[in-house]
C-alpha cells in the first residue's frame, strides 16, 4: 500500500501540490489524471522518492519513505520501475543492451543477465528485436523495450508517466493490455499518470482526479466518471 498523507509542494510562487491525501492499495492499476499543469508529475516524482515534499508523508506500507537517504533511498528505489512518454532509452545499445543496463548497475553475473534478458524479451513478446538498435523500432516496441527494463529487477511497482501519450491509439491499446497482463501475471502496483480519459478507463480500477494540485475526487473508475 502506498499513502500520501498531506503533501504539499511548492515551486517560487506557484502551489504544485496541496494538502494531497491518497491511499493506493497493492497490487492494483491506480490512474491519476488531470490537466497540463494539474501537478501529476510532481505527485509521481514525489511518490517514486526523486523528490521531496515540503510537508506530508509519503509511507510504503508501514514504513515511511519521504526521509529516506543514501543506501536506504537507493534500495527502496530499486523497487521501483518508471516508464515515460519518451521512453528514455539508451540510443547507443541495443534492444537487450538496454534491458541489460540496470542488471549490469546492480552487479548480476552475465549469465543471470542473459538469462533474465530473454525473460524479459519474452514477457514483453519483442524477442525478434532483441539484437536491433534503438532507431530501427517503432514507438511501441521502444515502449515494451522500457517495460522490460523497467521490471528487469522486479519492482514492487511500477509508476507510468504519461506512457502512451506519444502512441497511436492501436499501439496505446496494445501497451495497455501488456501493462494489464503483466500487472495480473506479477501482482504489482501500477500507477500511471495521464491527461488521456480513455486509458484511465481502459486499465485502471481506481483514480484520483487532481486540479490546481488538490485532489478533486478520487475512488472506482466506474463511481468517478459514471460509467454505465
Ligand atoms: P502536470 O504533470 O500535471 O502537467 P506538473 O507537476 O508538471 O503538472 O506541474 C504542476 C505545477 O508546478 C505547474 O504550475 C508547473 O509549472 C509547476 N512546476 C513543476 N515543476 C516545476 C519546477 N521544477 N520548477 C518550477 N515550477 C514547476
Ligand atoms: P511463475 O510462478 O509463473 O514463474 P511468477 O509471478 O513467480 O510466476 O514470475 C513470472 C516471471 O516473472 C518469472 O520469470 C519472474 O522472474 C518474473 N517476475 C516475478 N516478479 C516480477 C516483478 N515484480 N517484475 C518483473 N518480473 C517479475
Amino acid at each position: 500500500m502506498i499513502i500520501l498523507k498531506q503533501i504539499s509542494k511548492q515551486y517560487a510562487q506557484v502551489n504544485a501540490l496541496s494538502s494531497v491525501d491518497l491511499v493506493i492499495p497493492t497490487g492494483c492499476i491506480y490512474g491519476i489524471i488531470g490537466k497540463s499543469g494539474a501537478g501529476k508529475s510532481t505527485l509521481l516524482r514525489i511518490m517514486s522518492l526523486l523528490e521531496q515534499p515540503d510537508g506530508g508523508e509519503v509511507l510504503y506500507g508501514s514504513q515511511r519513505v519521504d526521509t529516506l537517504s543514501g543506501k536506504e533511498l537507493l534500495l527502496r528505489r530499486r523497487k521501483m520501475g518508471m516508464i515515460f512518454q519518451n521512453f528514455n532509452l539508451l540510443s547507443s545499445r541495443t534492444v537487450s543492451g538496454n534491458i541489460a543496463y540496470p542488471l549490469e548497475i546492480a552487479g548480476m553475473h552475465n549469465k543471470d543477465i542473459h538469462r533474465r534478458v530473454d525473460e524479459l524479451l519474452e514477457m514483453v513478446d519483442i524477442r525478434d528485436k532483441r539484437k536491433a538498435r534503438l532507431r530501427e523500432l517503432s514507438g511501441g516496441q521502444k515502449q515494451r523495450v522500457a517495460i522490460a527494463r523497467a521490471l528487469a529487477a522486479k519492482p514492487e511497482v511500477l509508476y507510468c508517466d504519461e506512457a502512451t501519450s506519444a502512441l497511436d491509439p492501436q499501439t496505446t491499446r496494445a501497451i495497455l493490455s501488456l501493462i494489464r497482463n503483466l500487472q495480473e501475471h506479477l501482482g504489482i502496483t501500477v500507477v500511471l499518470i495521464t491527461h488521456q480519459m480513455p486509458v484511465i478507463r481502459s486499465i485502471c480500477r481506481e483514480v484520483a482526479v487532481l486540479e490546481g494540485g488538490r485532489i478533486v475526487e478520487q475512488g472506482p473508475v466506474a463511481e468517478v466518471f459514471d460509467t454505465p
